[in-house]
């Protein structure tokens, strides 16, 4: 298997540790087995999530130096907004300290009790957000979207007839926007392409609807459309970019992504009255609209990263690393999503643990293993993350991919790593039968993944 080429070499290092299988099975324990409750120091490869983990380059940490931190108007905004406009095409910028105070920001401002919002996917943070509000989340994906093994190159597309039926059943009053995520995080990290970004633009357009793009991997997904859909083969990733947005009224982003920064994120839009309205709420809730909850050194770092991640030798580079994990673990007969995805590399926990019932939290229980295996942070994407309740009956609805993410630092980890990674998959692949379910001692009302308890079932 052909090992990925880092475009780039180390300059600084940062040491990581294997603590021992007995301080391991300890540390569990003590964190409820859920493993957002370890402490991060006492994991070795830690692959919990692409958020805010990106190594950032010699060239950002110079940027941090010239952070201008005065109040109002400092000159990396100006930065970031000439950047934004350049690559994303859109006027107005509001930036906020990461994507989900974007996402707050503009659906408390656009969203009423009752409204719905599809989307192909909602990322948990949107769904919560909106769920917060008393609307509700639709999503619309395609059906091979929905299925861990069809190839598909565009499992992240939505759904025309899907969206259709939501709008029939709702109405126009009753849809503040659309949403499309790009790339598709919660259903495998699978991108959208270019032709149904463009659809849905145009149903958008036709019954008068506000469309915008969640944003977080949009280079990833621009690289996906240049390798997949035949149109672009030959276009440059900055065109792509600049086409994906030119169709939406807007995007927020997380920062934390694609735009290779720790902390950050931002709303960006054509409409300057939805601008003007978003920005008092800014100002309530992040600060001041030339800084939004960031320091000007966190603008800087933002503005060079949104340009670097355009590289093609980095895009390139990246999709390939994700793809080694996920080729390693298709050679030993692990169940991934396929195709590999940007960011991740997602185990199909239903065949690959199909004696546990998702009541008992099976993607959580491969969680645990890994850690306990090999000192390794991974994420369920499941069950626990997902299950809702039938407000009517009181009955648990839980959804049909229960998943376990292995999601890929940028430029973080080599490929040594990887192959250490996928060697504990395939250990706990052999000893499988003996892993235990899990139920829960504690869950907070939303988002319950973060701080629940959860308990061995015996
Ligand atoms: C990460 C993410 C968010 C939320 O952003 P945060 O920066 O974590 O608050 C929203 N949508 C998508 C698709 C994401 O990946």
């Amino acid at each position: 298997m052909k090992r990925p080429l880092e475009p780039f070499r180390i300059k600084v290092v940062e040491p990581v540790k294997l603590v021992s299988r007995q301080e391991r099975e300890k540390l569990i324990r003590a964190a409820g087995f859920n493993i957002f409750k370890l402490p991060a120091e006492k994991i070795f490869i830690d692959l919990l999530t692409d958020s805010g983990t990106s190594a950032m380059s010699d060239y950002q940490w110079a940027g941090l130096m010239q952070g201008d931190e005065s109040y109002a108007g400092c000159r990396n905004f100006f930065h970031l907004k000439e950047t934004i406009h350049d690559i994303m095409g859109y006027d107005y910028i509001l930036p906020t300290h990461q994507g989900r105070a974007a996402e707050n920001i503009l659906f408390s401002t656009l969203l009423s009790k009752n409204d719905v919002v599809p989307s192909n996917i909602h990322f948990d943070t949107t769904r919560a957000n909106i769920e917060y509000l008393g609307a509700r989340a639709e999503d619309c994906v395609i059906e091979e979207g929905l299925n861990s093994e069809l190839k598909h190159p565009f499992k992240g597309n939505l759904d025309l007839q899907k969206l259709n039926q939501v709008y029939k059943r709702y109405g126009k009053n009753k849809i503040p926007l659309v949403c499309l995520t790009i790339t598709n995080n919660s259903g495998g990290g699978q991108p959208v392409s270019m032709e149904n970004i463009r659809q849905v633009a145009e149903f958008c357009r036709r019954n008068r609807l506000l469309f915008f793009l969640d944003a977080a991997r949009f280079a990833e997904n621009a690289y996906f459309i240049k390798m997949r859909e035949k149109a672009y083969g030959k276009t440059k990733i900055k065109q792509i970019v600049k086409e994906m947005f030119s169709y939406a009224d807007g995007c927020w982003v997380s920062a934390k992504k694609d735009a290779l920064v720790n902390i950050g994120g931002f709303i960006a839009l054509k409409d300057e009255k939805l601008f003007q309205k978003l920005q008092n709420l800014l100002i309530l809730r992040e600060g001041f609209p030339t800084y939004g909850g960031l320091a000007g050194r966190d603008l800087e770092a933002m503005a060079r990263g949104l340009y670097e991640v355009l590289e093609e030798d980095y895009l390139s580079y990246r999709i390939q690393h994700t793809a080694y994990l996920g080729n390693l673990l298709i050679a030993a007969q692990i169940p991934v999503v396929q195709p590999i995805g940007g960011h991740a590399v997602y185990i199909d926990v239903k065949k690959f643990i199909p004696q546990i019932p998702q009541s008992q939290f099976p993607g959580q229980a491969l969680t645990v293993a890994l850690y306990r295996q090999a000192g390794i942070r991974a994420v369920e994407i499941g069950s626990l993350m997902f299950a809702t309740k039938n407000p009517k009956t009181g009955r648990w609805i839980y959804p049909k991919l229960e998943l376990v993410r292995l999601t890929i630092p940028r430029r973080v980890y080599s490929a040594s790593h990887l192959e250490y990674v996928a060697e504990a998959v395939i250990a706990i692949s052999k000893k499988r039968e003996q892993l235990k379910g899990l139920k829960l001692v504690y869950e907070p009302p939303f988002l319950r993944h973060f701080t629940a308890v959860l308990k061995e079932i015996e």
